[in-house]
């Protein structure tokens, strides 16, 4: 399996290759030359346990990776960092099945791949002979960071540097990011928003001239961000896995199709149940759910993605993004994997903030549906689901169970339907309490965890613990036009 770049300035590179690279040096993504099929049926896949079915998928696109490599990085991942054997639990409540993604190190879904992003890129480097060490610079809208950071933490030959929005982010997340243990780990606060970050470290690779210097001081950056093949990949596996847990559980039969509702924010989680189904899980609707910032609910409303708009900072600030990366990965597809067309289009995103599809292309994506919800929509559906079930989520995965009770009611859809739950409600408990009609106005976001610890009849998560004792360690800001002198100074 090769990878070409979806701007078509690269192609050819093997999985390990784009994994290096993560982003293409012309701006583009890269993508899988086909999207492979699962070479097993899901009855015979649904009696394997996480780490096994993870090999299953990741095979398919990691073919240059040995087994016993892509074992060895899964099962040094997906071990008891984790709070559940289970890793990815699927609970049932009210409508729907909640696929809990945040049983790891950060409370959160991104750990599903950060955990072996790590593993997937040492066994990278030596397989292509890098003796650089590896940079690994992101832009973070909250839990990217932390994740990335406790998956590089102190990993040999690599140094991890993190941007994040000052005053974007929750308070826990920036405790957590600035109380990082880890000799290699950096964070940087900008003073701006998340686009920004993510723009300014987009820039930064694409500087030749910041890689030559890099290079002279024997380092190679490299992203973590979910633009990275080595984090879309291991994300489709919780989709197959979701799948065969209904199975096993007698919940459906094979070969019946289920929906899946996924909190949207860059694009990548979505896009991993997309690839999921055409590795064949039999997923018939893909319910793409936005917070207030609904640029992907009229973009598949309307063909026309326009981030001319105000950005706006919710409760669900991983999902505040006017500029989703990944779907490019999508535009591509939907061109009949046309690099030239899909980088017109990306120019026209860059040089006026918008691009319109084709017919042909709102056709290809007619599986996505795309909704939004409101602030207030969100805390109501929290409150409601706690009244009715007892069960508590998190804001963003409240933004998902908005979308889909709406779906339902317009549809109708019977379908049963799967929700990607993204964050513990323990990493947004003031808002959570705010929903719940308990608003806090302790000034300590610890105290605020103890009292929706007793309100949910859950106790905390190991992930709280850790951050509530540790020490402050990072206190960098920085302004965004001087993000490569704080790369400098975290490096020479
Ligand atoms: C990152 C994140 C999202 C959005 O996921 P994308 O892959 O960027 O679409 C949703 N919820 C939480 C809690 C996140 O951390």
């Amino acid at each position: 399996m090769l990878y070409n770049s979806t701007r078509g300035g690269e192609t050819g590179r093997t999985a390990s290759q784009a994994i290096l690279e993560g982003l293409s040096r012309d701006g583009g993504l890269f993508m899988p030359e086909e999207l492979p099929k699962l070479d097993k049926g899901l009855r015979e896949l649904s009696g394997l346990s996480y780490q096994e079915l993870a090999y299953e998928v990741m095979k398919e696109f990691l073919t240059d990776f040995t087994e016993e490599e892509l074992r060895h990085c899964i099962n040094s991942a997906y071990d008891s960092k984790f709070d559940t054997p289970a890793i990815a639990p699927l609970v049932k409540k009210d409508n729907a099945y909640f696929l809990e993604l945040f049983h790891g190190k950060t409370i959160a879904f991104k750990d599903m791949a950060l955990s072996i992003l790590p593993y997937l890129m040492v066994t990278s480097a030596r397989k292509n002979h890098v003796e650089d060490k590896i940079v690994i610079l992101t832009a973070t809208s909250g839990d990217t960071g932390k994740a990335a950071m406790a998956g590089f933490q102190d990993v040999p030959g690599t140094e991890i540097i993190v941007f994040y929005p000052k005053d974007g982010v929750s308070r826990f997340q920036e405790l957590q990011m600035r109380t990082q243990q880890g000799d290699n780990t950096h964070v940087a606060a900008i003073i701006g928003n998340f686009d920004d970050a993510q723009t300014g470290v987009k820039q930064i690779f694409g500087d030749q001239n910041f890689a030559k210097e890099l290079k002279e001081h024997g380092c190679v950056l490299s992203s973590a961000n979910s633009i990275n093949i080595g984090r879309l990949v291991p994300q489709v596996v919780y989709y197959v896995y979701a799948y065969c847990q209904m199975l096993a559980q007698g919940e459906i039969t094979e070969g019946e199709e289920i929906n899946v509702c996924v909190p949207t924010g860059n694009f990548g989680n979505i896009l991993a149940a997309y690839f999921a189904k055409h590795m064949g899980v039999p997923i018939a609707r893909l319910l793409c759910a936005s917070n207030e910032n609904r640029v992907l609910t009229d973009f598949f409303g309307s063909g026309t993605y326009d981030k001319n708009r105000e950005f706006i900072l919710t409760s669900s600030p991983s999902m505040d993004i006017l500029v989703s990366s990944n779907l490019e990965r999508l535009i591509y597809l939907s061109t009949g994997r046309n690099a030239e067309e899909c980088r017109d289009l990306m120019q026209s995103l860059y040089t006026t903030g918008k691009y319109q599809i084709t017919d042909a292309m709102k056709q290809f994506i007619a599986d996505f549906y795309g909704g939004s919800a409101t602030e207030e929509q969100v805390f109501a559906t929290i409150r409601t689901l706690k009244d009715r079930t007892g069960y508590v989520i998190d804001p963003h995965t409240a933004v998902a169970k908005t979308v889909y009770d709406r779906y339902l009611a317009e549809t109708g859809d019977a379908r049963k339907t799967v929700i990607a739950s993204t964050a513990s409600p323990f990493k947004f408990a003031p808002a959570v309490m705010e929903a719940l009609g308990q608003k806090d106005e302790k000034s300590d976001v610890f105290m605020v965890i103890d009292d929706l610890s007793r309100i949910s009849g859950v106790s905390e998560p190991k992930a709280i613990q850790d951050v509530r004792t540790a020490d402050i360690r990072h206190n960098t800001v920085c302004e965004i036009p001087k993000m490569e002198n704080t790369i400098r100074d975290f490096l020479f």
